[in-house]
C-alpha cells in the first residue's frame, strides 16, 4: 500500500508516493511506454539499476563515480555530452536514482537539458527520503564551495521505496538521519522526540513519513528560498564550511553545525544524545579557515546574514545578525 503526500505548489506541485517495494513496481506511478533517461552513481547501478531499467521498453543511463566530488561542472558536462550523443530528446523522462549526490546532479541536468526535461527523484538514502529529494533545490559544487551553481527544479514525482535503505551501510544510514533530525527540531517536536527516544530503523517509516510532510509545508509557503524556507538551512552555515574544509559527510557536518549554532543547552545536550546515538562525531576543533568559508553563505547579504534558531523544540525561527557573529559560533564550544 502506498501512502501519498501532495506537495502543492501553485504551477509545479507533485505528489510523494512512499512504498515498499515501489522500486520493482514503477508502472504503478511511472508510464513504461515512455523513453528514460537514468542517472545513478556506481554503487546504486550494481544494486537497483537494472531493476529500474526492466521496467521500461526504451531506457539509457548513466552513471557517476560514489561521492560528493562528483557535483562538479565536470560531471555536469560529461552527462550532458553523453545525453546530446545518443540524442535524448525533449519528451524523455529523467530519473534521478540514488541518494542526495545523485538528486542534486540529476535534477540540475533534468533543468538544463534542452531547457528542462521531465523529472522524477528515486531517492535510495536517508538523507535523500526524508530531505533532499523533496523541494526542488539541485546544484553542483564550486571551487570547494558547496551548491554555487545551482536553481530550483521541482520534479514531477518522487518515489520513496524504504527498502532500498537495507543496503545502505550504517555509516550513511545514520548520517542521513540528521537532516530528519533538523526537521523535527525546528518544525515537528514529535518527530524529534521520535528520533531522540525510539529506536530508528523500528520507527523509519515513521520518521520518513513525518520528514517530508513537515518539509513539503513549508516548501509549499516559500518555494523558493526566500522567506520561511531558510529554517531549514539550520546549522548549514557552519556545517557546509565543515563540509569543504573536512570533508566530512554531509549530515556529519550538518549534525556539528546544529551543535555549535545552537544557544540552547538543554537542545544542546539533546542533539548530542542523538550523535552518540548515530556514532557520529558531536564536538571538533575549530579554525579560523572556517570563517571565511562561512562568508560564502548564500543567506548574506553585504554585512548580514539570517540564521535559523531554535528555543523551544519545533519551534524554530530566524533571526539576522551582523556577520561577524559568525566568530560566536566558531569560537563557542
Ligand atoms: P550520497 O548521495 O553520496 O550517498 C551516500 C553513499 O551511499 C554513496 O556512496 C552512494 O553510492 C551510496 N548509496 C546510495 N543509496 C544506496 C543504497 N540504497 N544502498 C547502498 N548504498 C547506497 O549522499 P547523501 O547523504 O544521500 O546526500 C548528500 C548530498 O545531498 C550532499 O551533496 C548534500 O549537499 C545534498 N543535499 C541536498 C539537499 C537538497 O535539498 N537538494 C538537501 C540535503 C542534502
Amino acid at each position: 500500500m502506498s501512502n501519498i503526500i501532495k506537495v502543492d505548489l501553485k504551477d509545479n506541485g507533485y505528489e510523494v508516493i512512499i512504498e515498499k517495494g515501489g522500486l520493482n513496481n514503477l508502472y504503478k506511478f511511472i508510464d513504461v511506454d515512455r523513453d528514460v533517461f537514468i542517472i545513478t552513481d556506481k554503487n546504486v547501478e550494481k544494486l537497483y539499476l537494472e531493476t529500474v531499467k526492466s521496467q521500461f521498453i526504451t531506457s539509457n543511463s548513466f552513471v557517476i563515480s560514489p561521492g560528493e566530488a562528483s557535483k562538479s561542472f565536470i560531471d555536469l558536462i560529461a552527462i550532458i555530452n553523453y545525453m546530446q550523443s545518443v540524442n535524448i530528446k525533449r519528451n524523455t523522462l529523467l530519473i534521478g536514482l540514488g541518494g542526495g549526490v545523485v538528486g542534486d546532479i540529476a535534477g540540475l541536468v533534468a533543468a538544463l537539458y534542452l531547457r528542462g526535461l521531465d523529472y522524477i527523484a528515486i531517492p535510495t538514502t536517508t538523507l535523500a527520503q526524508t530531505d533532499s529529494s523533496v523541494g526542488g533545490k539541485v546544484a553542483i559544487n564550486l571551487n570547494c564551495v558547496k551548491n554555487v551553481v545551482g536553481t530550483f527544479y521541482q520534479p514531477k514525482k518522487v518515489i520513496v521505496d524504504i527498502n532500498t535503505l537495507s543496503t545502505l551501510a550504517n555509516l550513511q544510514y545514520n548520517d542521513g538521519i540528521v537532516e530528519a533530525v533538523k526537521i523535527g527540531l525546528l518544525l515537528d517536536a514529535d518527530l524529534f522526540n521520535l528520533i531522540l527516544k525510539k529506536d530508528i530503523k523500528e520507527n523509519i517509516s515513521e520518521i520518513i513519513e513525518k520528514s517530508i510532510i513537515a518539509k513539503a509545508k513549508i516548501v509549499e509557503k516559500d518555494e523558493k528560498d526566500q522567506g520561511v524556507r531558510n529554517l531549514l538551512n539550520f546549522g548549514h552555515t557552519l556545517g557546509h564550511a565543515l563540509e569543504s574544509l573536512h570533508k566530512f559527510s554531509h549530515g556529519q557536518s550538518v549534525l556539528l553545525g546544529m551543535i555549535y549554532t545552537t544557544n540552547n543547552l538543554k537542545i544542546k545536550k539533546d542533539l548530542i544524545d542523538i550523535a552518540k546515538k548515530l556514532d557520529l562525531i558531536y564536538e571538533i576543533d575549530m579554525s579560523d579557515d572556517l570563517y571565511d568559508l562561512m562568508t560564502f553563505d548564500k543567506k548574506i547579504d553585504k554585512s548580514h546574514i539570517l540564521l535559523a534558531h531554535v528555543e523551544e523544540i519545533g519551534k524554530g525561527f530566524l533571526k539576522k545578525h551582523p556577520i561577524t557573529y559568525l566568530w560566536e559560533i566558531i569560537n563557542v564550544k
